[in-house]
Order: structure tokens, then sequence, then C-alpha cells
């Protein structure tokens, strides 16, 4: 920061400048039970100035009158002290009273005795702190003037580093909270103090202001105003504050006038200077001393200001950038931090039983704002803010914590779905017009299982995680169970990178045949992974997970590849009639470069689109029926096949299946096994899947087949393929050439 880098360079300055600062007058108390002392010691030293400085003397006839002037007095330099006065060792009892007591540490101190006998103990001199000890004969003119000079020296190096030190230690304890304005304060009070005792005078000697234009109107017209930026001692509050709360009216009238007349102002008692800037924005210096500053103390001076003045910007700044932390601006309500820290406060202070964190999050907001428009969605926003103000802002906190995410922490009867449902009921007014029926889905968080307000917030936005796995409109409340079923997904997400990365996933490949000849037609590409253990882990546990986490689109292409060159092998082994059918994950199937992704393995791979076979599962067909259409038909536009996987178990609409150009059906297992188990009812739908296929030129491919009585059912039925275990299970790409060698 540059203010530290001109205080280092001032710092070593100060010596030579210190030198420069004249004539304030050194105290010197003399404490002697003896009259004619005081008169000579007066006598001896009077007129002489040392150090540049003149002498002030005080009087003190017994220990108990000088322990009054030390109190009542201060900047006391030097002390003149006879030994023997209403006691013997009165006057080292005084010593003493003022290391200890007083704890005056500047004052030095110079014992005198009328007779040596009295001489204070070698460890005296060294605890006490006593500069000097001399017999009063001892004392002449000449002597007593070395001896004070030395005193004097050494005492005005005490102050100075004193004043240092005071004054690097309120930068210190500034500079680390210098965000707030309090931090600016101390921190200005602590250059000041240095700055005033570089430049000989107390910490309320020097006042920097400036003028600042007010911030509410910033145009070139706005009324300027003066405002304290560095002031130390009883002004030190006033940073930051108008000039015209200062209590000192000379101080007050110099800067202003100073500032007016745009020039440097040379007053009895008072050198005050001017500092244009090149914003506009002047400054203003009032030191508190009739001594012309020399050119360096002046520059530093100058530089003091711009760049204090800066850090009050700065610290404005923060205070904004503070204030849109904590406060969200759109919907007015706190934000996510906040939010947390205000859990994390109630966590700190007040029980957590009996107290809960909701989150609510807004279903389909995404799809609102793209139908709507974004001002509607933040209308919408705006909105629910109210309505959950209108409800708990009595009882409860309240905070936006994500887009469409808003947070509640109060009493658990509160934040309960019996109590926030309803206020869901009635639609939202969004600008007074239109009426909005939302849908919301609420995750809880007991308090008491947490440690933390992040803990809490994790907790509940879980529970909507888990709420919204029912459909939109759901609740939940988070348990340690749910929390414990997370971290194994995360651990077992976290492994299956791993094992993409460290290539333990591969391809293997189920055959799949027509059903009457038993040869083989094509195989099915299934994703396999063996962990570490040595284990096998379904497909059914981790595609699903990477669909969550986005993994699977990498996964999924490279699924694509290694089974489109697998295929590419076993044509040019001669097999040249295969197909390949590759699973397609929903997620996968709604990228935008899915399509593009698709088209170029086909073209690295070499092989002809028209045996390539794509499955997607019957939900994924029947969702969002304008996409998948188009999406669909660009496919086809390749020249690959569609297979509509699992296929029984969704809901399909026959005149939109007849839409979509499938090329075959893929009868769910589940079907096949009921096939001759509990007879008739699997019988009759595999007859009605079989039926539709053919009215609607498709294929149909059972799968799942384990026995010989399903194949012949399925037979009969007339079904053109089949695929399962009573043919193959699905094997390593090496493996393949054989299993076709004797199948084929
Ligand atoms: P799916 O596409 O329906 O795959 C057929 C599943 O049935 C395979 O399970 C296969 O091993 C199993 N199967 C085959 N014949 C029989 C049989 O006679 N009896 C029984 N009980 N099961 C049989 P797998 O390999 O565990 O795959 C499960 C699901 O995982 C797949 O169902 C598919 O939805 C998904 N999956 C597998 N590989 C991938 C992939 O590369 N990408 C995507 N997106 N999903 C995949
Ligand atoms: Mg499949
Ligand atoms: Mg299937």
């Amino acid at each position: 920061m540059h203010v530290e880098d001109e205080l280092i360079d001032f710092l070593d300055e100060r010596e030579s400048t210190l030198e420069a600062i004249a004539a304030q007058p050194r105290r010197i108390l003399i404490v002697d039970d003896d009259d004619d002392v005081h008169q000579a010691t007066v006598f001896a030293l009077q007129g002489l100035e040392i150090l540049n400085h003149p002498l002030e003397f005080l009087h003190a006839r017994s220990a108990a009158e000088a322990e009054a002037i030390l109190r009542r007095e201060s900047n006391i330099a030097v002390v003149l002290l006879d030994v023997v006065m209403e006691s013997e060792d009165a006057g080292l009892r005084l010593v003493k009273r003022i290391r200890d007591d007083l704890a005056l540490t500047t004052p030095r101190i110079i014992l005198r005795t009328g007779q040596p006998g009295y001489a204070p103990e070698l460890s005296a001199i060294r605890d006490y702190d006593i500069n000097d000890y001399k017999t009063k004969n001892e004392l002449t003119r000449t002597r007593l003037f070395t001896s004070i000079t030395t005193a004097i020296r050494s005492y005005d190096q005490i102050c100075r580093l004193d004043a240092s030190r005071r004054g690097l230690e309120l930068i210190v304890a500034a500079s680390g909270q210098l965000v707030a304005e309090n931090g600016l304060q101390a921190f200005a009070a602590g250059i000041i103090t240095q700055i005033a005792a570089l430049l000989g005078v107390g910490a309320e000697g020097v006042v920097c202001a400036q003028e600042v234009v007010s911030d509410a109107e910033p145009d070139c017209n706005a009324p300027v105003e003066i405002v304290v930026v560095a002031a130390a001692g009883r002004f030190a509050g006033l940073v930051q504050r108008r000039l015209d709360e200062i209590d000192a009216p000379n101080v007050r009238d110099c800067l202003n006038r100073c500032l007016a007349q745009k020039a440097n102002l040379i007053e009895d008692k008072a050198v005050v200077l001017f500092f244009p800037a090149k914003s506009g924005n002047h400054f203003a210096a009032y030191i508190d001393s009739s001594i012309l500053l020399s050119e360096i103390d002046q520059h530093l001076l100058q530089v003091f200001c711009s760049n204090i003045s800066v850090c009050a910007e700065n610290t404005r700044l923060l205070g904004r950038l503070h204030d849109q932390a904590y406060l969200d601006r759109l919907v007015k309500l706190p934000t996510r931090t906040a939010f947390i820290e205000a859990i994390d406060q109630h966590i700190r202070s007040r029980a957590t039983l009996g107290y809960t964190v909701g989150v609510v999050d807004i279903d389909q907001f995404a799809e609102i704002n793209e139908t709507f428009g974004h001002a509607y969605g933040d209308a919408l926003l705006r909105a629910l803010a109210q309505r959950l103000h209108d409800h708990l802002g009595e009882t409860c906190r309240l905070a936006r914590i994500a887009g469409d995410t808003f947070g509640i922490l109060g009493l658990s009867w509160a934040v309960h779905p019996d109590r926030l449902r309803p206020m869901f009921a009635e639609p939202l007014e969004i600008d007074d017009e239109v009426r909005h029926k939302l849908s919301v889905t609420i995750g809880f968080a007991n308090l008491a299982d947490v440690k933390s307000g992040n803990d809490a917030v994790k907790n509940a936005s879980l529970a909507v995680k888990l709420a919204r796995t029912n459909g939109p409109g759901h609740d939940a409340t988070y348990t340690p169970e749910i929390g414990q079923e997370t971290r194994e997904r995360t651990h077992l997400l976290h492994s299956l990178y791993n094992a993409f990365e460290q290539e333990r996933l591969f391809v293997a490949f189920q055959p799949q045949v027509d059903l009457r000849s038993g040869h083989p037609t094509g195989f099915e590409a299934l994703l396999r992974w063996r962990n570490e253990k040595g284990e096998f882990i379904p497909p059914d546990r981790f595609i699903p997970l990477a669909e969550q986490s986005g993994l699977i689109n990498g996964l999924g292409l490279w699924v694509m590849r290694s089974s489109l060159r697998t295929l590419s092998r076993l044509m040019a082994a001669g097999w040249t009639s295969l197909r390949m059918a590759i699973n397609v994950s929903v997620v996968q199937f709604q990228s935008s470069d899915f399509v593009a992704h698709v088209a170029d393995a086909i073209r690295e791979a070499g092989v002809p689109p028209q045996q390539v076979e794509l499955e997607i599962t019957e939900s994924v067909a029947m969702n969002n029926a304008v996409e998948v259409e188009a999406r669909l038909r660009e496919l086809k536009a390749l020249g690959v096949t569609i297979a509509i996987d699992d296929f029984g178990t969704g809901f399909s609409s026959l005149s939109y299946l007849d839409r979509l150009a499938i090329d075959r059906l893929k009868i769910d297992r589940s079907f096949i096994h009921g096939l001759c188990a509990n007879g008739e009812d699997s019988s009759r739908i595999v007859e009605m899947v079989i039926t539709l296929g053919e009215k609607l030129g498709m294929t149909l491919i059972a799968e799942g087949i384990e026995t010989d009585e399903q194949k012949n059912r399925l037979l009969d039925l007339g079904c053109h393929e089949a695929q399962g275990f009573l043919y193959a299970r699905a094997m390593p790409a090496d493996e393949l050439g054989q299993w076709l060698h004797d199948h084929a």
C-alpha cells in the first residue's frame, strides 16, 4: 500500500528533519527543600537554550508537592531531585512513586545530594531509570548544563520513540480492518500521530481536510463539502465526517479559509497548507505550529493526504461491496453469505433444538424465465420474496440463497410444510396484473443436526434434491441417512472419475441374434466398470451418477467411439453386415452437440452409419415431443437407426411413436421374464407390442431371454430378434471374433 511506503520513507527522514523543529520549551522540575538550591539552579540555567529549546522551570519544596505537580502537569522533561528532604530517603521514595505508581517513564531524573554518603544503591539507579547522580557541589553551571542537555536529549528520544510506537500500534491494528470505516479512522490517526511527532506538535496539532462533492448528487453543480480525512487525539473520531463537526473554531476556520483561497496560510500560531488535487478535490492540512515546514515535510503531508483519501474511497467501495455481499438487491433480502452467517450466529448463541432451516426452490424456474422473459422472472422472484416476507418476516429469518432459491430459519413448527404450503396456494401477483400459480419444492434441515450454517443450508438443499426425485412440488426433510447415502454417492462418483481417467472402464458386447435362425445380427455395447478391488459395479448404479454429474457426456462419447472402432475391426475381419447398438442417455441426447459427436465418431471409425444403432429409452422418446422429434430427424439424416429401449415400461402415445420414425422396439426384459412364469398377462402385453410394432413398420427385438421356453413363445408371437443370456452374456471385444466364428 502506498501510504505504508510513504510512511517508511518518512520514518527515515525524521531524524534530520527533527533537528529543524524548533522551540518548544523543555520543562524542568526542581525538587529541593532548600530555597537557595532553587534559585541557584534557575540562575545557572537562565536564558540558556538546550538543543534549541528554551527551558521552563517548575518548583517543588517536598516530595509530596513534587508528586502533586507530576500528577497535574504533563511534558516534564527533567526532574532535578534532592535525595534528602522530609526524610533521609524522600527523594528515592519519590523516584519509586514516579516510575511505579504514576507510571511515568519519560521524565529523566537527576538525583542531587548534599553529602556523598546518601548516594543511592546502584540497583536503584538501574531499576528506577535514574539518569544521573551528582553531589550538589559537583553541579557547577557547566556541569549542570551538560547533565541537563544529556537528559533532555534522551527525553526527546524517548518521546519520539513513544509516539512512533503508539502510531505504529494504531497502524498495525488498523491495517487489518481497513474495510471498516473505523479501521480507516484508526489508520489515519496512526499516521497523523507519527506526523505530529515528526513535526513536534501534539497529536491534535495536525488535521487534514478535503473538499468532496456530495455523494448524493455526483454532477458538476453538486454542493461541495469539506470532510476531515485525517486527525488524531480527540479529533480522531471525526475522520470521514464533516469539518463543521470539529469543536475547534480556529482549526475549522483556518481549513475553510485555506481551501476557499486555494493558498497556504501563515497564522500566528498555525500553518495551513493547501494541496491542489487533479481531481479538483483539494486538500488542506492544518499544523498547530508557527514554524514553516520544510519542503520534505510539505511533500510528505501532501502525499499522505491524497493517499488517505484514496483509502477512504476504497473503504466506501468496499462498504458497497460488503452490502452487495450481504443484501440481495433484486428482492431486498439477505444473501446466502448473510444467511449462513446468521445461522452460525444462531448456533453460537442459542439453542439449536427446535429450530429448522428451510430451502424453498422454485420448480422449473429456468423454463419460466425462458418462456416469459427475464423481467418476468425477476418480478416473480420479487413477488415470492414479498409473500415470504408477509407471512414469515416477523418470526423467521429470510434470505435469497441462490437464483431461484430462498432460505428460511425459524422455529420448527413455523418452518414446516403445514405452515409453508398454504402460503403457495394463492397465486402470486406479478406486477399487479398477472397471477402466477407457483410450484415450489421445499427441503428442511434440523438445526440440531449441524455444526455450521453452511451445513444447515447444504442439508436442506440436499433434501430439496431428494424431494425433487418425487417430482416437483414435494417436500423432504434431511436425515443423517440421507447424508450418508449422499456421501456414498459422492464417493462413488469420485471413484468413477478416477476409473475413467485410469481407463478401468471398458465396453463389453452382448450379441443380438435372429430369433428364427439364431444367426448373429449385431451387438449391444454395454459399459463395464471393474473397481480397484476387481469388483464389477453395475451400470444401473453408476450411469445415473454419471448423468447427474455431466460425466455421461464424455463417458458416452468414449463408449460410442470404442464400440465403433470394435465394429470397424469386425468388419475388417470379414463380419461386414453386423449392427452395433449403443445406449444413449437422456443427458447426452439433449446436449446440443450430440448429433455432431455421433457424426464425428462414425466418420472417425469409417463404418457405414446404417450399421450404427442408437438405443434411447422409451421415457426419453416421450419427453418433450417437439425437440425429440427434431433431434431424431437429424440423427436419422446421418443414416443411423434408432431403437426404443425398455419398451413397454413408459407411456408411449401411439400416434406420436408413429411420427418418430423408429426402426426397432426392444421389448423390456421384465415382460420376457413374465412370459412363462405367470402366463397369459405378460404374453398379452408382448403380443400387443409385437402387433403394434409390425403395424408401424418396426422390427422387434426381445431382450433378456434366458430360457428356450421364452424363446419359443416369442417365436410363436412373431418376434424378430433376440438378446439374452440364453445366447450369450456380454463379452470383451477380443472374444467377439471367436464367438462369431462359433455361432455364425
Ligand atoms: P439395457 O440397455 O436395457 O441393457 C440390457 C441389460 O440387460 C444389460 O444390463 C444386460 O447385461 C442385461 N441382460 C442381457 N441379457 C440378459 C438376460 O438374459 N437376463 C438378464 N437378467 N439380464 C440381461 P447391464 O449391462 O447391467 O446394463 C444395465 C443398463 O445400463 C442398460 O440397460 C443401459 O440402460 C445402461 N447402460 C449400460 N451401458 C451403457 C452405456 O454405455 N451408456 C448408457 N447411457 N447406458 C448404459
Ligand atoms: Mg440398451
Ligand atoms: Mg433394455
